[in-house]
Order: C-alpha cells, then sequence, then structure tokens
C-alpha cells in the first residue's frame, strides 16, 4: 500500500460511534478545526450603546444573508432537507429569544456586541440543556452555529465553506448543515464527527445523499490527524484509523460486495415484488416532501404509501394555506404521473413541533399522549387549519389518483368526528363548483392498540388502513419511540406487535378493505417476509429500502412465509422470532445485510 501517511508505523485503532449512514468508505482524513472563536470583551460608554445594537443588526442581516445565497445555490439540484434546516438556520438568526437578549445585554450591562450576543447563545444553550431529549440536545449545536456566524460577522471574519479535495473523509467535532449540504457537492467519501446522534442534522444529511458517516464518536477528532487513512462503515457504525493493509484488503472486498448487491437491487427496480409463487406484494414510498419523488420511484416505488404532510407546518414561519396544500399535492401527483398517492393530514404534536404550536404553549406533561395529530385537528386550535388542507386535498384529488388519510384515530367516534369535518368541506366545495373527486377514498392509520384491538369496528366505516407501527409499538409496549434509554424494549417483533397486525389485517380483509403497514418495520428486510406471512401486500417505506426487500421477497413464497409465520407466533420472545427468520432466510440462501 503505497501511501503519503507512513501508515506502516501508525497502530491500526478501531472506533465504534452511532452507525447514521450506510455504506463503506475509504480515503484521507480532512481535519475540520473546532475553530471557535474567542470573542473579545469590554465595555462600551452609554453614548455608544445605539451604535453597537445597530452594529449586532448588521451582523446578523449579514449572517441570514450568507445563509440565503447557500440555500439559493442548493436549492436547483439538492433535496429539501439541506434548505429547510438552513431556513430552520435563518429563522434561528432572526429569533427574538436572541436577537432581543443580546440587544438587552447592551443596554442593561453597556456591553459589546459580541459578548452580549455570547451572553445570550450561552443562554439559549443552556435552556437546550436541561432538556432530557436527544433530539432538543442536539439543536445546541445549531444555536452555537448560529452564533459563531453572526460573531465572525461581527468580527469581520470570513466564513468560506469548506473545501476538501474529493473523495477525502471529513472528520469534525459536528458540522454545520450548511458545511454538510456543501460538502455533498465536494464528492467527499464520508462524514465522521465527535457529536450527533441519529436525529442530528449531519445524520440527516447524510442519508439524503448516501454519504456514509457515523457519528457520536466522542473525540475522534484528537486521534485522528490530517491525511491519516481511514475506513468509514457507515452501517455498521465503526471507524478504523491507520487500518493495516489486511484491513483495507478485508473492506475493499466488502465494499465491492455491497456495490454489486446494490447494483443488481437496483436493476430490480421494473421487476415486480413477486414471491416465486406468484403473490404480489406493492412496495411504496414514505416521504416528507415532493421533491423526495424522482428518488422513490428511481428505487422502484409503486406508489406513496404514506406522505407525512407535517413537514409543510415545520419549516418556515408561515402556516401552509389551502393554496400550498392544493399545489404540493398536485405537484406529488404530477411526479407520480399516474401512480397511486396517499397524503397524511398533519400529524403534529409530540416530537414533531410548529411555530403556531409552539405559540399556544400548550405546556403538556405527557405530549405523545397529548393534544396532537387528529386530536388536535378536532380542536379549536387546529380546526381552521385542518379545513384548510382538506379543501386544498380536495381540491388536488381532480388531478390524479389521491387518498386521504387521518394519523392517530383512537375509535370509531373520532373517525366519525374527521369525516363529518370532511363532509362538511366537501357541501362548501361543491356549492362552489368546486371539482374534487367524488369518489375519493378515506382511510386511517392504525397505530393504537385500541384501534387494533376494534379493527372490525372501525373497517366497517373506513375505505383503507394504514398500520403505523412506529407509534403503534410505541403505545403498545409503552416505550417513548425518541427514549434511547429504553430503545431497547422497541421491538418489532415483540408477539404481542404481531397478534395486533395479524388481527388487524384480519378485520380489513374480511370487511374487504385494502389495509397497508408503513411504520419503518416494513422496510427491515428480516421484518418485511414476516408481515407478508402475515397476509400483508401493501407496504411502505423509506424508498431506499425497497430495492433490498423487493430482493428478498422474490426469493421466497408465501407459502412458506405463512408457514414461518404460524411457527414464529408461537415463540414468546422477539429475539427468538428474529433469530428463527434470519435462520430461515439464510437457509433460502437469501443475502442480508446489503443496504444496512
Ligand atoms: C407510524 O407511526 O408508524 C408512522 C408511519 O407515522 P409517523 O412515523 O409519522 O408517526
Ligand atoms: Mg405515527
Amino acid at each position: 500500500m503505497g501511501g503519503r501517511g507512513d501508515e506502516s508505523r501508525k497502530i491500526e485503532i478501531r472506533r465504534v460511534g452511532v452507525a447514521v449512514s450506510a455504506g463503506i468508505a475509504i480515503g484521507r482524513a480532512f481535519l475540520v478545526g473546532r475553530d471557535l472563536i474567542k470573542e473579545p470583551r469590554y465595555h462600551v460608554e452609554l453614548d455608544d450603546v445605539e451604535a453597537e445594537v445597530a452594529r449586532l443588526h448588521r451582523a446578523i442581516a449579514a449572517s441570514d444573508r450568507q445563509l440565503e445565497k447557500i440555500k439559493g445555490k442548493l436549492a436547483a439540484s439538492q433535496g429539501e432537507s439541506d434548505f429547510h434546516i438552513i431556513t430552520a438556520h435563518q429563522l434561528m438568526v432572526k429569533d427574538e429569544h436572541l436577537v432581543d437578549a443580546a440587544v438587552g445585554y447592551i443596554k442593561d450591562e453597556s456591553i459589546n456586541a459580541e459578548w452580549a450576543l455570547r451572553k445570550a447563545v450561552d443562554d439559549i444553550r443552556g435552556v437546550f440543556d436541561a432538556i432530557e431529549d436527544d433530539y432538543f440536545r442536539e439543536r445546541r449545536s445549531d444555536i452555537d452555529f448560529v452564533g459563531e456566524r453572526v460573531l465572525r460577522n461581527l468580527l469581520g471574519k470570513e466564513t468560506g465553506p469548506l473545501q476538501p479535495p474529493p473523495d477525502a473523509i471529513v472528520v469534525a467535532y459536528d458540522l454545520s448543515p450548511a458545511d454538510t449540504a456543501q460538502l455533498h457537492k465536494q464528492a467527499v467519501a464520508g462524514l465522521i464527527t465527535d457529536a450527533g446522534g441519529k436525529t442530528s442534522h449531519t445524520a440527516i444529511i447524510a442519508r439524503a445523499h448516501e454519504i456514509p458517516a457515523v457519528v457520536g464518536l466522542e473525540d475522534v477528532t484528537e486521534v485522528v490527524e490530517d491525511d491519516d487513512l481511514l475506513i468509514v462503515d457507515g452501517g455498521g457504525g465503526v471507524v478504523i484509523i491507520n487500518p493495516a493493509p489486511s484491513t483495507v484488503a478485508e473492506y475493499r472486498d466488502q465494499q465491492r460486495r455491497e456495490v454489486a448487491i446494490e447494483a443488481v437491487l437496483l436493476g430490480n427496480r421494473d421487476l415486480p415484488a413477486r414471491t416465486k409463487d406468484g403473490a404480489e406484494i406493492q412496495l411504496l414510498a414514505n416521504i416528507d416532501g415532493a421533491e423526495e419523488i424522482d428518488d422513490a420511484v428511481a428505487h422502484g416505488a409503486v406508489g406513496v404509501g404514506l406522505y407525512r404532510t407535517e413537514y409543510l407546518f415545520m419549516v418556515g414561519d408561515v402556516v401552509p394555506d389551502e393554496s400550498t396544500h392544493y399545489q404540493t399535492a398536485v405537484e406529488v401527483l404530477r411526479r407520480m404521473a399516474g401512480r397511486p398517492v396517499t397524503i397524511r393530514t398533519f400529524d403534529l404534536g409530540a416530537d414533531k413541533l410548529a411555530g403556531f404550536l409552539e405559540e399556544a404553549k400548550l405546556d403538556e406533561a405527557n405530549p405523545a399522549l397529548g393534544l396532537r395529530s387528529t386530536r388536535l385537528c378536532l380542536a379549536d386550535l387546529g380546526r381552521d387549519l385542518f379545513r384548510s388542507q382538506l379543501r386544498g386535498l380536495l381540491r388536488a384529488s381532480a388531478h390524479g389518483p389521491l387518498r386521504i388519510m387521518f394519523p392517530m384515530i383512537s375509535g370509531v367516534a373520532e373517525l366519525r368526528a374527521v369525516k363529518a369535518v370532511l363532509e362538511e368541506v366537501k357541501t362548501e366545495l361543491r356549492a362552489s363548483a368546486v371539482a374534487f373527486d367524488e369518489a375519493i377514498k378515506v382511510g386511517i392509520m392504525i397505530e393504537m392498540p385500541s384501534a387494533a384491538l376494534i379493527a372490525d369496528m372501525l373497517a366497517r366505516e373506513a375505505d383503507f388502513f394504514s398500520i403505523g407501527t412506529n407509534d403503534l409499538i410505541q403505545y403498545t409496549m409503552a416505550v417513548d419511540r425518541v427514549n434511547e434509554l429504553v430503545s431497547y424494549l422497541y421491538e418489532p417483533l415483540h408477539p404481542a406487535l404481531l397478534r395486533l397486525l395479524r388481527d388487524t389485517g384480519r378485520a380489513a380483509r374480511e370487511a374487504g378493505i385494502p389495509v397497508s403497514l408503513c411504520g419503518e418495520m416494513a422496510g427491515d428486510p428480516v421484518v418485511a417476509p414476516v408481515l407478508v406471512g402475515l397476509g400483508l401486500t401493501e407496504l411502505s417505506m423509506s424508498a431506499v429500502a425497497i430495492p433490498e426487500v423487493k430482493g428478498v421477497l422474490r426469493a421466497t413464497t408465501l407459502t412458506d412465509l405463512e408457514r414461518l409465520v404460524e411457527r414464529v407466533m408461537l415463540l414468546p420472545t422477539a429475539q427468538e422470532i428474529r433469530e428463527a427468520v434470519v435462520a430461515h432466510l439464510e437457509e433460502l440462501g437469501v443475502q442480508l445485510g446489503a443496504s444496512r
């Protein structure tokens, strides 16, 4: 192995972090320094206070413009996750909590703008520090990035883009979304960071651009030196620093295998997801925005099984109106070119917050069990927004095969209540001679045990079901889906869950309505065969998971999967069930793990 660094004298070091974006990368380290600026601190004369405040406002405006420029460069070519995250930073930079607090410090304590800004940032950081929630803890780095940018503008220092050479592996304490989004354009091979977790922005963007990444490595920036040879195994969450030649050879093999498997899987794109004995399974995509559709189709999605519209409310400070809902839905239908699309009405609350909800300061002790989702749509706080969405969606239904789906339905009374609102909106549209699909199908998500247990009753009044296991697992096992401390209990193959799935599927079939499953477990190649064996014929998942799931299903027979399910339903723990399924798939010669 040739090389710039003298690897022969360095010891191979292995570190394990959080696996956030699959794939193997082998390349040279490009260290991004933390480069925190030390701000000058001094008092200003009373006469100069206003000038100091004006200086702060100018730096904030400059920061906003810079972020706008970065967004402008990204918008045309990239996924909107980057775009939305940078928009969130723009909102943060202008947020009154930050700006008013900094101005307050300048005026009350007669201190310079840099010092005041640092104090305001530290205050906000302190609030995030106190929150026992990974998602919010990770938002600390957002406020740091924003503060750092304003500080640089106050001091007249450049914030140019990072410029690693192509094929480098970027090593950082943490990366701002603006940096990460631009790295994609530099064709970096991989990313590793000290900070971060599964929902950190680095993770979200790396996944969106399929850059292998491992985060949460704690002090990797202190172990790695510039130009060190690195291996990043993004699926396994492993980083190898200065690997021995034999290790490099081993990972190159794995890399080749993964690339070959991926190519074969993507080659399946236009083949049906059909078992060997002819059972047709529909594999659809879960999306959060219209811009994800081209990728979904490229991965073989035959429709959109779940469009989570709440993201329309979570970015920017404008609440989406009827026209936004209409235009977005029409755009989704246009891009899907005749394939079916299921749009879910907004599922806000709990961990998904929007400006209007934050302003309402609900102060709930248990938000996951509180005024969220459909309950919010039926409450005074959400009713008008819900009606606008329904009007927009109904109007869009005149343009293509659109179904409307309500989340978090607890029982028949709630279903009737939302259907009554829908009927009112339809009546209004008819009165104004506005076209919509009179035969539009209206379905519900089954994501609470109460709904699963009376699925037979709900099936008489809903046109279709989609089982939302992300929440169904959380409410069945009483395990918070975003709490790392209890994540070991979050078990898709728990026998209790499998019974709920079996019974819900049976109820739907007996009532003659379609049923699909759109929780994350649908995209797990070990779990998907169990779902098919349970009788589910429609699975909706992240688009990247479709090729592998399809490959597994095409290698099996329905009769065989039904037998397998009969057998595993008698096993008492999720672990035994998983082991039995893996053993069975391996016996069939099914290759697992290509995209993980
Ligand atoms: C679910 O709960 O399984 C689901 C698909 O919805 P979300 O993940 O948006 O709650
Ligand atoms: Mg849900």
